[in-house]
């Protein structure tokens, strides 16, 4: 029997845990008060929220008072950058990598506008940065080195530790993406010397809309939303405390998942990998296969067109995606595998699965029934089938 759906784009969303909604459902009924309201309905709720915050904290192994509670991974990693250019108007050069969710690189594109000098490091083939250009982009005037933690579209892990022992040589801040690795791969902030970590509830089965930023204790950075005091005045505006709490369940749903469960999930990725690169001819997997979060494989598939590729598995009740979501409507081929120079011959037809704690061997083998005959089908129609065509056509 076939599923009514088969979801395997976690990168892109998660479903909210049962658990993580039945913390958030009082909030929503019996305790809505305001949490800086002077009376007790309102004020009582403080320890729920610091008690989120503990939890989370604790994902991160850092301090508490470290977390700042956010709307999203896009208004933490905004918060990142613009919050400490604002700090420290002196310093005119931000460097981040080529491969930066739109997050990142159009905050960054913004900067450039407003006259700051912007570096964009490259990735190898594999999607790997390449230390030594970051090394010699750094100068004087650098601010701040912005590098995510795991790539969104290849699960690509970047080595943090040894880009903070370059940017930190040189006096410069590092901040990191983080949205892509939390609940996938385990965070010490006690040992990783970054400044700033970005991370949002919604990629790791809390709801939309809430997310938070990790700064540095004794970290002097401008706020990004001015107005009341919450989040010690770090990030004004009356804090969503259902999805908070939600999103504080989820890290200790996502801590208690980092060993065994993360091994399940990586077996059942690489089930799917090496299926479909055994039952289907010209395909690759992009991105380095061991440095990679456990639930991503990315998938290059040879002269097929992905979004036609998309429609038909949606057709079979499979949801899989080309490239990150925020680009998905777009006919550009993704920034990503661009600057990993995938060949044009399979960079539109690139497909990512994302895989979470509640995918299912049978999900995978239903993709893997469904896609040879979905990839066999559109084949047939393209106009090439084999590099030796494209070359006598002349592309
Ligand atoms: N950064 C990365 C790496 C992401 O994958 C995403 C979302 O896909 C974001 C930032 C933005 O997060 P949000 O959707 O919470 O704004």
């Amino acid at each position: 029997m076939s599923p009514a759906r088969v979801y395997l784009d976690n990168n892109a969303t998660t479903a909210v845990a049962p658990e993580v909604l039945s913390e958030m459902l009082p909030f929503f009924k019996e305790k809505y008060g305001n949490p800086s309201s002077a009376y007790s309905f309102g004020g009582n709720l403080q320890k729920d929220l610091e008690r989120a915050r503990e939890l989370t904290a604790a994902l991160f192994s850092c301090h508490p008072t470290e977390i700042v509670f956010t709307s999203c991974g896009t208004e933490s990693d905004n918060f990142a950058i613009r919050g400490l250019v604002d700090a420290y108007p002196e310093k005119t050069h931000v460097i981040l990598t080529k491969v930066e969710h739109p997050a990142v690189k159009n905050q960054a594109a913004y900067l450039r506008k407003k006259g700051l000098r912007v570096t964009e490091i490259g990735v190898s083939r594999k999607g790997n940065l390449d230390l030594e250009e970051l090394r010699a982009a750094i100068d004087n005037d650098t601010l701040l080195v912005s590098c995510m933690m795991a790539n969104n579209e290849t699960g690509v892990i970047f080595p943090l530790e040894e880009i903070c022992r370059i940017a930190k040589d040189r006096g410069v801040f590092v901040h990191t993406d983080a949205v892509q690795a939390v609940g996938k791969i385990p965070l010490d902030m006690t040992r990783l010397p970054v400044d700033l970590a970005a991370f949002s509830g919604h990629k790791f089965h809390a709801p939309k809309g809430v997310g938070g930023l990790y700064v540095r204790r004794g970290l002097k950075i401008r706020p990004f939303l001015i107005g009341g005091h919450q989040e010690r005045s770090r990030r004004g505006g009356t804090e969503n405390l259902a999805s908070i709490v939600g999103m504080g369940k989820a890290a200790e749903l996502a801590a208690s998942r980092l060993g065994e469960e993360a091994t399940r999930v990586r077996a059942l990725r690489d089930r799917l990998e090496r299926g479909i690169l055994k039952s289907i001819g010209n395909t690759e997997v992009n991105g380095d296969p061991e440095h990679r979060v456990p639930n991503t494989t990315n998938i290059g598939i040879h002269f097929i067109e992905g979004e036609a590729l998309l429609l038909a598995l949606d057709k079979q009740g499979i949801c899989a995606s080309t490239g990150s979501a925020c680009a998905s409507g777009s006919l550009q081929p993704s920034h990503v595998l661009r600057a990993m120079g995938v060949p044009f011959t399979c960079i539109h037809g690139s497909l990512r699965f994302s895989l979470s704690t509640y995918t299912t061997e049978a999900e995978v083998d239903y993709v893997l029934e469904a896609l040879p005959g979905i990839v066999s089908r559109l084949r047939e129609l393209s106009p090439f089938r084999s590099l030796q065509e494209i070359e006598a056509f002349g592309a």
